[in-house]
């Protein structure tokens, strides 16, 4: 029985083909263009298989309500050329198999609790931080939906008293992704997020912003674990920054060891590194496959 799995990204589409969520897969990776160019190599990819199921995690916002004329369309993103954009519909009519669908966030936060490094807890949130920020959550072992599904790259936060960046979010200007985003970062610091030196006042301002929405996250969802990923997060200094501000936040309300006694393994990143997405997307494959055969 195989799987196919899209990390479907505003930058690249990942791939995977695999018999169970943690094989080695065979992959693909797509470059992001128009849908309809994208699309077509995604196509062609899978056409090699005999697939059982497909499962696809998403950048957003998505349309996840089931019997809504726009189920499985990518809906009010700013990503030039892909608002209203039909995903699941077209692969469910080429492909002929149960396809799961959820945020790209949600998945990799599934993957994360099932096999990476929330195994074995029932509230996690998994945050990306890239060219955008999403964050999904796992709530009783389920994937969080409700109106529509969470946002958390969009959370208020409030200003560094340094920062005099404007703000990089189409939508409210100066929301989390509008400040720590890596296109934010390099907009407020006229260089690649990637090309700023490991103690440049970038990363304090960062670990700033990250640290709010965590204590956000903290406070509403009581998540058991929080995991950062996304290719901002690969300064590894950020972490620990982080972590030292979500302590002064919180200043000792939270009454939990995890989060008292035990922060470097409260907040950490993905136990799968780069792979949660995709194998959060071949999981909604092979519970697509077995909820159809249930
Ligand atoms: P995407 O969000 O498009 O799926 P990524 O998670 O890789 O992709 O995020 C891309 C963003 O991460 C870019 O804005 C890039 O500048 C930033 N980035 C990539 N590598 C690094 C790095 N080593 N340090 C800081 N930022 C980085
Ligand atoms: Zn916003």
């Amino acid at each position: 029985m195989l799987y196919g799995g899209i990390e479907a990204g505003g930058t690249k589409f990942i791939c995977a083909v695999a018999d169970s969520p943690t094989s080695t897969p065979i992959t693909a990776k797509i470059d992001t263009t128009t849908p309809e160019a994208t699309l077509a190599q995604v196509i062609a990819f899978f056409e090699r298989f005999d697939l059982a199921a497909l499962g696809v995690g998403s950048f957003g916002p998505i349309d996840l309500q089931p019997g809504s004329p726009t189920y499985g369309y990518i809906t009010a993103t700013p990503k030039a050329g892909w608002r209203n954009t039909d995903l699941i519909q077209r692969l469910q009519a080429i492909f002929r198999v149960p396809v799961g669908f959820d945020t790209d966030v949600n998945a990799a936060a599934l993957a994360e609790i099932r096999y990476g490094a929330a195994q074995g807890l029932t509230h996690a949130v998994y945050i990306t931080v890239g060219t955008g920020i999403g964050g999904g959550a796992v709530v009783n072992g389920a994937m969080l939906h409700g109106l529509v599904h969470p946002e958390m790259g969009h959370l208020p936060v409030a200003r560094h008293p340094r920062d005099t960046f404007a703000g990089h979010c189409p939508y409210h200007a100066d929301c989390l992704e509008g400040m720590a985003s890596g296109p934010a970062i390099a907009a407020r610091w006229g260089m690649p997020a990637s090309e700023l030196p490991a103690d440049h006042d970038a990363w304090t301002f960062e670990a700033y912003y990250l640290a709010q929405a965590i204590c956000s996250m903290i406070y509403t969802l009581s998540p058991q674990r929080v995991i950062i990923g996304g290719g901002v997060m690969h300064q590894p200094q950020l972490f620990p920054q982080i972590r030292a501000m979500v302590l002064e936040r919180l200043n000792g309300y939270i009454q939990s060891a995890a989060i008292t006694e035990q922060i470097d393994s409260y907040i950490v990143p993905p136990g799968l590194g780069d792979r949660s997405g995709a194998v959060g997307a071949l999981t909604l494959a092979m519970l697509a496959g077995q909820q159809h055969n249930a």
